[in-house]
């Protein structure tokens, strides 16, 4: 049986997950029950330009943290499901918010906990570092490890298919900047996050 090829032209809308995607693999935990997570630059700044070109974005995380909160206020990502225990209902209420088909969202993943909305969506994308089933079982792997531009490596694949003003050529012409890659600390006490 041959695989269908991805269509990232039929793509509406982006449904991140967070561990392991827009973030590396590992957890920082903190005694006092806080925690640490690295977010990408280039990956804010991709989704940035996705959602300034009139496309949404969510996010979708079996864990909770606010830090995942904060990151998506700074990102202009307004849908957010955290600490859902099945993924696959947090995707579902996920998309029944933005108003999609599932044929139009592409979901980045790299976990086997998302292998059930991997098979629903039209796009589904894994990133370069996931579970080799989750591997399997995406149209697309990116080149980039999670946390370190697979998000930003998908959505410019996204915007010139569908010829949409490029994250790289915004940059180069000053446009959507992002300061706040550093760490960030959830509880929002932290000193060191613009
Ligand atoms: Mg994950």
């Amino acid at each position: 049986m041959q695989r269908r090829q991805p269509d990232w032209r039929a793509v509406r809308a982006l449904v991140l997950d967070v561990d392991g995607v827009l973030t590396p693999r590992q957890i920082v935990l903190h005694g006092d029950g806080g925690d640490v997570k690295f977010f990408s630059v280039r990956d804010g700044r991709a989704v940035k330009s996705w959602i300034a070109a009139g496309r949404p974005a969510a996010l979708l995380s079996a864990r909770q943290s606010p830090a995942t909160a904060r990151r998506a206020g700074e990102l202009g990502i307004e849908v957010v499901v955290q600490g859902c225990a099945d993924k696959d209902d947090g995707y579902q209420r996920i998309r029944l918010q933005l108003g999609v088909s599932d044929e139009a969202v592409c979901y980045l993943a790299d976990d086997r906990t998302d292998l059930r909305v991997l098979s629903r969506v039209g796009l589904p994308v894994a990133v370069a570092d996931a579970d080799p089933l989750v591997r399997l079982a995406a149209l697309y792997v990116t080149d980039a490890p999670g946390g370190d531009g697979a998000v930003c490596e998908v959505v410019e694949r996204l915007m010139r298919r569908q010829g949409l003003p490029c994250p790289r050529d915004a940059w180069r012409t000053g446009g959507w900047g992002d300061h706040a890659g550093q760490p960030a600390r959830a509880g929002g006490e932290s000193s060191h996050v613009a």
